[in-house]
């Protein structure tokens, strides 16, 4: 079988700092074409738009689709019809409801559809899993906080509807402590604060809870200067589970269980050469829901209006 020959729509951060290196290093798949509205990469053939690729370069098996959000359902509609597999960044859409369309238009069409969450493949996810499935779990709090300025610069779709805000690296946290939990939890209660030039939050208190009452904390914060957090503590039986870097690394009181290298994205690129070999599909709207339940159930605070410039 030759190898999956790869489009990337939207040639942005996401897709240079990580899928064009993990593409590479991924056997079974090559990059041939990029799909990009302001730059080209080399020698890939390049295309302006979606449309001119799928018109274009019918020998493409499959789309990853690096654009925001917002874009992205009549990106991945697209491609479907055009019979290629899709790869969606996260989060998988701007809505809760654009999902069941696509899973049926990849159903129908027999193609691959594959809503990542990157966090889900850090080093300390999987033995986290493990380790949680024996527990009795008493309270979680994660905090993730991190500079908007450093990590998003330029992003301003990031603050129009749809773009998450701090959701957008919040939902990571809450993708990768939906796959460590044994139980399915629920929001119970949020804050939500919006800058007050802003269509989307710049940080969130979230409470969630199980069927047990376990108390469930999140805290997401975008302005965080200094020390970057991306924790989560698992108050349990036998001690404390903290999964800290994103998910990277695993201590339990204290001790550190796994210390990985970034290889987030290698597993995303080896899972998808998998579904689309084996005629699966993988899409867990589980993070996208919590979030859009955060939007429904939230008290909404107005702040400071958000200037990318630091003053
Ligand atoms: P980005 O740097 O803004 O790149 C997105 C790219 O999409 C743009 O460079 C542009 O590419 C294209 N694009 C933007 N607006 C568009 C529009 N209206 N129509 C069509 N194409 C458009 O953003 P990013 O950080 O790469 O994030 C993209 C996605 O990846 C987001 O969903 C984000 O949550 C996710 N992600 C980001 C990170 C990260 O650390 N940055 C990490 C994991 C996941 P062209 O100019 O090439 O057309």
């Amino acid at each position: 079988m030759g190898d999956i020959r790869l489009a990337i729509v939207g040639l942005g951060k996401i897709a240079r700092d990580q899928h064009i290196p993990a593409i590479a290093a991924t056997e079974g798949i090559e990059l041939t074409a990029i799909a990009s509205r302001n730059a080209k990469l080399g020698a890939v053939a390049h295309f302006a738009t979606i449309d001119d690729l799928l018109a274009g370069a019918p020998e493409v098996d499959a789309v990853a689709l690096c654009t925001p959000p917002q874009v992205r359902r009549a990106q991945a509609a697209s491609a479907l019809r055009a019979g290629k597999h899709v790869l969606l960044e996260k989060p998988p859409g701007a809505s809760v409801s654009e999902l069941p369309v696509l899973i049926a238009a990849a159903e129908i069409g027999k193609r691959t559809l594959f809503a990542t969450w990157h966090s889900r493949f850090a080093a300390g996810v999987e033995p986290a899993r493990i380790f949680l499935a024996e527990r009795e779990i008493r309270s979680v709090r994660i905090e993730w906080k991190e500079d908007v300025r450093v990590w998003h610069p330029g992003q301003t779709w990031i603050w129009e509807p749809g773009g998450l805000g701090v959701f957008d690296p919040g939902i990571n946290a809450l993708s990768i402590l939906t796959r460590i939990l044994p139980q399915p939890i629920f929001l119970t209660a949020a804050e939500l604060r919006f800058p007050e030039n802003c269509a989307a939050p710049i940080a969130a208190d979230l409470d969630f809870s199980d069927e047990a009452g376990t108390l469930i904390r999140a805290e997401f914060d975008f302005l965080q200067t200094g020390p970057q957090t991306w924790d989560i503590h698992v108050d349990t039986d036998q001690g404390r589970l903290t999964l800290s870097s994103g998910g990277a690394r695993l201590f339990h009181d204290g001790r550190i269980l796994v210390d990985g290298e970034d290889a987030e994205y290698r597993g995303i690129y080896r899972r998808f050469v998998d579904l689309i070999r084996t005629g699966q599909s993988d899409v867990d709207l589980t993070p996208l829901a919590h979030v859009a339940d955060a939007f429904m159930l939230g008290r909404r605070k107005t702040v400071e209006a958000f200037v990318e410039e630091a003053a």
